[in-house]
């Protein structure tokens, strides 16, 4: 369509969706930064498809701009209650229409990272972590082309109370940072790293084969396990384990983080400074 044809040429990369039903399987697999809705769609007004993205906590925040024909005042207030952040009416300014959609991206961009980046590691935090592992897992099924491998770790540090305990919390904190730095160094830009919890991490390893990525985290392991750890009167080292679990063993955000999860504690069982790989029963 014409606006389409302005936001692509705006550099904007679009994704058109003329079937309401599917708009949440299509904005798990594209993951927009931006909605735009025609307020008049065949069975399903935009206002009512923008009270239902809402609805998701993976999309409470998404902008959502209505594109209308209509100038009825009353009407596009009624819309942007349901749900609408802005209206644009026909006849479209192109200048307009790729200037708001872009302004749209940036807030977007600037709120996403203030609520999705955890603060002492930059990586990003629980909530953004799970959802990022939700739209990778997606990309396994719901997609035209669909990917062929994730592997997911759960990775948490050994006796870190002690740690904490020992040396004080300031230490135990930069130990959690350089483990974070390390796993961002070693990972690559495609891999998602997140914090899970105080000293937990979990990472999610795409396009990857699931041997390959174990042996990565497990040499991570070793690395971080040599790496000497600065504290005011010398320095301690630090070990942690992990647990592994991969498509298609198990095949959901849910269900690869629980089996990563089990994998982990069967590690700490095991004596811990290890990798667990989750096996699937049944
Ligand atoms: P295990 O080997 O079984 O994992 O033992 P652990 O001591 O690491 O396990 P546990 O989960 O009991 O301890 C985690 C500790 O991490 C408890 C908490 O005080 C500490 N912690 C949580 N968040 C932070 C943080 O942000 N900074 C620091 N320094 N410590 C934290
Ligand atoms: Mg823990
Ligand atoms: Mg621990």
């Amino acid at each position: 369509s014409r606006f389409s044809l302005i936001l692509r040429g705006a550099n904007m990369l679009v994704e058109m969706l003329h079937e309401p039903a599917e708009i949440f399987t299509r904005m798990r697999s594209f993951n927009p930064e931006v909605v735009l809705l025609d307020v008049s769609m065949p069975g399903c007004t935009g206002p009512e498809l923008a009270q239902i993205i809402r609805l998701n906590d993976d999309w409470l925040r998404v902008p959502i701009v209505y594109l209308s024909g209509a100038t009825d005042v009353g009407m596009q207030v009624e819309a942007l209650r349901l749900g609408g952040d802005q209206f644009l009416t026909k006849p479209f300014n192109p200048v307009l229409l790729a200037a708001v959609v872009k302004t749209k991206i940036e807030r977007f961009r600037e709120t996403q990272r203030s609520t999705r980046i955890d603060g002492l590691t930059g990586l990003l935090n629980h909530t953004a972590a799970k959802s990022q592992l939700k739209t990778m897992a997606n990309a396994l099924t719901n997609t035209a082309s669909p990917a062929k491998s994730l592997t997911v770790a759960m990775i948490d540090i050994d006796h870190f109370k002690a740690i904490n305990d020992t040396y004080g919390h300031p230490v135990g904190d930069q130990v959690i940072r350089r483990l974070a730095w390390l796993l961002k160094g070693r990972l690559r830009t495609s891999d998602m790293i997140g914090r899970y919890s105080g000293e937990e991490f979990l990472l999610a390893l795409p396009d990857v084969s699931p041997d390959k990525a174990r042996e990565v985290i497990d040499r991570i392991r070793e690395d971080f396990a040599s790496l000497p750890h600065a504290h005011p009167s010398g320095a301690l080292f630090a070990t942690f384990s992990a647990g592994v679990a991969s498509f298609p063993d198990f095949d959901t955000g849910e269900n690869l983080t629980e089996a990563a999860d089990y994998a982990l504690l069967e590690a700490k069982r095991r004596g811990r400074n290890r990798v667990v790989e989750a096996t699937p029963t049944g």
